[in-house]
């Protein structure tokens, strides 16, 4: 039985737990690997830096083929909403 399809792909990504995570804050989240606004799949994931206006924090990013941009407020309502 195929229990795995490109429709279900789902991925886990970190990323800032809040707006200000003052360089330590990180949330681990599982989130279905399609952009929200066209059904496309979401871009590969590179690790990164996201600045909070005064600390780095190493978290997980990734550009979308179709050009739309997952903010990470979006995902982690996406991800909330789906649990
Ligand atoms: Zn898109």
């Amino acid at each position: 039985m195929n229990v795995v399809s490109e429709a279900t792909l789902r991925k886990t990504v970190t990323i800032p737990a809040c707006e200000n995570h003052e360089g330590i804050y990180s949330v681990d989240v599982e989130i279905d690997w399609i952009c929200p606004v066209c059904g496309q799949p979401r871009g590969e994931v590179k690790k990164g830096l996201s600045y909070d206006g005064s600390l780095r924090l190493v978290v997980d990013t990734w550009q979308n083929p179709c050009g739309h941009i997952d903010k990470y407020a979006d995902v982690r309502r996406e991800a909330q909403k789906k649990q």
